[in-house]
């Protein structure tokens, strides 16, 4: 795996190394200096003068020694660790040669003390004051030494301590570096991370300078064969994470980043792989020698376990818990795929709703599986089912199967299945299905594939249920249709094609105008006249209808604020969902509106329609509460249409309730519509809500509420939408409906009334 190389010498893990050409010459040369100073000096004990006069003798010696260290060192460390060995070799020679002169025997010693000190106290005491008490004691007479004549003791005593502080600076920064190494080196050892350190080389490749003994464990590779030898990286890391590797350490070499992670594959030796997550940073050393220091941690395990992880998650992500059937995302994402060679197959459990109400969610959940299981036999590879949610499946034929012969095949194949009854616990249930087939054609989209095979099952519904129809020419009219009408909503507030027009609103008794309802109407430039019935719904699908119910409350707002104050009117503006669902932007409308106009509060009132107050109770009743703080009523459009009590209705802080008029119109002619308004009409005085019928058609209507006590009535045969000007004129001119009026009699709309609901 790796080749050796001679022109690089190993890295001891030790400070003083010689490092290079330059300092093996200077090696070579100590050494030679040092064999010339021995010879010298041990001629000089053999008794063989060697015509080097005395004095200089040990001048020549120190310089000598000197020169050692410092070629050898280059610095003062080195030449302190060499003056003990030169001061070993002299004290013996000073002691055997009494005879040399009192100024180079002061100045030795000083040279000498000074080499102790460097070189530790210990070395201080034993080397240094030994040899001065044996100088002392051989003099005949001690107290006449010249020794003790010189300022030599003062001189020695600053020297002393001069060395020691040397010392401590010196050797202990050179001990704590070498404690560190030895210690760094323990570390390393003892980890379980691998540890390289290694020299960079071109393309990746290195110098392997260190390598911790994990290395074996993990990765199988005997670290001595690692060491000092160039390790080509290529063939160790995964292809894929080679070049993630090489930018790394391209960034590290060119300090562009000061440390670097990765997670990458390494072969082990046996060939499989492992991941190690890699930390690595930049290192210099005394020698501005770049090494790159790398700790590998084996993250084998781990990944495997966040590969698994993420596995599970897809999977979850992509299925569906109750049936484990492909989810909703998953088939839009196979459809996206699958583009226009698809046929779908939209399939919905006919009256589960009443199954899940009346057994309760837990048997409507195993039903649920009952149906999934029933339905996947008859999957293949080029058809798939899908989970839609709720009680809704969908298959999807691909390729050569996507047509509609082989989708009614299938929807056949599907009503089938459904057609034996299932047992539940101790609930024998018959669920049949409603199934719409849409073929896919060039320039839709899986969203229109689906929306159109749905189209088609609501077309299976409402002609019966348990059986299939297949999206037609007729339905994708009415796609078609609304695509170009919500287009052209898109543009209709800024191309100024919105209006309103204002229905009055009677009081019965007495009989007077007490307030108009606002209603949106839309003069297309390209559709003409476009009914609320039409439009309303879609822009509650794409969220148009925010700005067209904020457009609808300012203009009710600052066109009412125009009539005269005394005998002034109120305004009903309908709200939608999507504006009860953005609760801060709806608030602002109101506040807005009512600013800008000056309108007073108590004369504006907001309908909104009764099924709402059933989807998200508590949300709605904050955002009424807080509509009802600026001083505007709250009715409930529609009452009667949602499936919701009076009792539950008492929770919610409204003003009164607006009963549909198909209870009114139903009235006089079904016994049971009549005890309906009835008894909306009693809880409601009980529960103080002030009562209006709309949809009133006949002044018998009028009549008929009367004798029920109904508040208020509003309808065709009172009057229909206006605009602004003729509705204040009505209001201000008003004459109780005529007996035996019925709508054909009513007033003439003054605007054109497309839509009669
Ligand atoms: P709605 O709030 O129930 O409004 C009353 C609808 O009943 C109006 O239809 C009105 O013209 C019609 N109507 C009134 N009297 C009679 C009658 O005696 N007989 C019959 N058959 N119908 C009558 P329009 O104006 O077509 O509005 C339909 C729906 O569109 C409204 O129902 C309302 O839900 C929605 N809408 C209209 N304008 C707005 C608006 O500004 N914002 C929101 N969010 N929805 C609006
Ligand atoms: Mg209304
Ligand atoms: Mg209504």
């Amino acid at each position: 795996m790796g080749h050796r190389v001679g022109r690089h010498n190993p890295v001891k893990l030790k400070p003083n190394t010689f490092a290079d050409k330059q300092r093996r010459l200077a090696a070579v040369i100590a050494l030679l200096l040092a064999v010339g100073c021995a010879a010298l000096v041990g001629l000089s004990l053999a008794g063989y003068g060697v015509g080097v006069p005395e004095p200089y003798k040990m001048t020549i010696a120190m310089v000598g020694n000197g020169l050692i260290a410092f070629l050898c060192h280059r610095n003062v460390h080195g030449a302190a660790q060499l003056l003990p060995w030169w001061c070993a070799i002299f004290v013996p020679l000073t002691i055997v040669e009494p005879g040399i002169t009192h100024t180079i025997d002061s100045a030795f010693i000083v040279v000498m003390l000074i080499a102790f000190g460097l070189s530790g106290p210990k070395t201080l005491i034993v080397l240094g004051f030994a040899p001065l008490a044996v100088l002392i004691m051989r003099h005949p007479h001690p107290t006449k030494s010249p020794y003790f004549e010189s300022s030599l003791w003062l001189v020695t005593a600053v020297c002393i301590s001069i060395l020691v502080a040397l010392q401590r600076t010196f050797f202990a920064a050179q001990r704590t570096a070498l404690l560190t190494e030895q210690l760094t080196a323990a570390i390393a050892a003892a980890s379980d991370d691998i540890v390289v350190m290694r020299e960079p080389a071109a393309q990746g490749d290195a110098i392997v300078r260190f390598v911790s003994a994990s290395a074996e464990r993990l990765l199988g590779y005997p670290t001595a064969k690692l060491i000092d030898r160039a390790v080509a990286v290529a063939p160790l890391l995964h292809p894929d994470d080679f070049s993630e590797f090489v930018r790394l350490e391209h960034a590290l070499i060119n300090d562009l980043e000061k440390s670097a992670r990765a997670e990458l594959r390494f072969r082990h030796r046996t060939g499989h792989w492992r991941w190690f997550e890699v930390r690595s940073v930049r290192h210099r050393d005394a020698h501005n020698t770049l090494f790159l220091v790398s700790a590998l941690r084996d993250i084998n395990d781990e990944r495997e376990m966040r590969e698994q992880q993420a596995c599970e998650m897809e999977y979850q992500a992509q299925h569906d818990a109750l049936t484990a059937l492909p989810n909703r995302w998953r088939l839009t994402r196979d459809l996206a795929d699958s583009g226009t060679d698809s046929a779908v197959l939209f399939c919905d459990v006919d009256s589960f709703k009443h199954v899940n109400d009346s057994l309760g969610h837990d048997v409507g959940d195993e039903l649920l599986c009952a149906v999934a299981n029933r339905l996947r036999p008859l999957t293949t590879p080029t058809c798939r089912l899908y989970r839609f949610g709720g009680d809704e499946f969908v298959f999807v034929l691909r390729n050569q199967q996507a047509n509609a012969d082989t989708a009614s095949a299938l929807a056949q194949a599907i009503l089938a299945t459904t057609r034996d009854h299932l047992t539940i616990g101790a609930n024998r249930v018959v669920l049949t299905m409603s199934v719409g087939i849409a073929v896919a054609e060039a320039g839709e989209n899986a969203d229109d594939l689906v929306r159109n095979a749905d189209l088609a099952m609501y077309a299976a519904k409402t002609s019966g249920k348990n059986q299939f129809h297949v999206f037609d020419s007729e339905m994708k009219q009415q796609v078609q249709r609304r695509h170009v009408v919500e287009q052209a909503l898109r543009g209709a507030l800024a191309a100024n094609e919105m209006r309103l027009v204002y229905q009055p609103k009677i009081s019965i008794t007495p009989e007077r105008c007490v307030g108009f309802e606002a209603l949106l109407r839309w003069q297309s430039r390209d559709l003409g006249e476009v009914s609320p019935a039409e439009f309303i719904p879609i822009a509650e699908e794409t969220g148009l209808i925010i700005d067209l119910g904020h457009f609808a409350l300012r203009t009710a707002c600052m066109e009412m604020a125009q009539q005269n104050v005394d005998d002034a009117v109120s305004v009903s503006v309908n709200v939608s969902i999507g504006q009860l669902a953005d609760p801060a932007r709806l608030l602002s409308s109101v506040y807005e509106g009512l600013q800008a106009s000056g309108l007073a509060p108590s004369l504006v009132e907001l309908e909104i329609t009764e099924s709402l107050f059933m989807k998200r109770p508590e949300a709605i009743v904050a955002t009424l509460q807080s509509l009802r703080k600026l001083g505007v009523r709250i009715a409930v459009d529609d009452f009667g249409t949602g499936y919701s009590s009076l009792a539950y209705l008492s929770r919610f802080p409204i003003d009164g309730l607006k009963i549909d008029r198909t209870f009114v119109k139903q009235m006089n002619r079904d016994h049971a519509s009549r005890a309906i308004i009835a008894a909306i009409l009693a809880l409601s005085r009980e529960l103080q809500l002030r009562t209006i019928a709309e949809g009133v058609e006949s002044r018998q209507e009028i009549d008929v509420l009367a004798s029920l006590g109904c508040d208020e009535a509003q309808g065709f045969v009172i009057a229909r939408p206006m605009p602004l000007h003729d509705a204040l004129q009505f209001a201000r001119t008003y004459c109780p409906v005529a007996d035996n009026a019925d709508v054909s009699s009513g007033p003439t709309p003054a605007v054109s009334e497309s839509f009669v609901s």
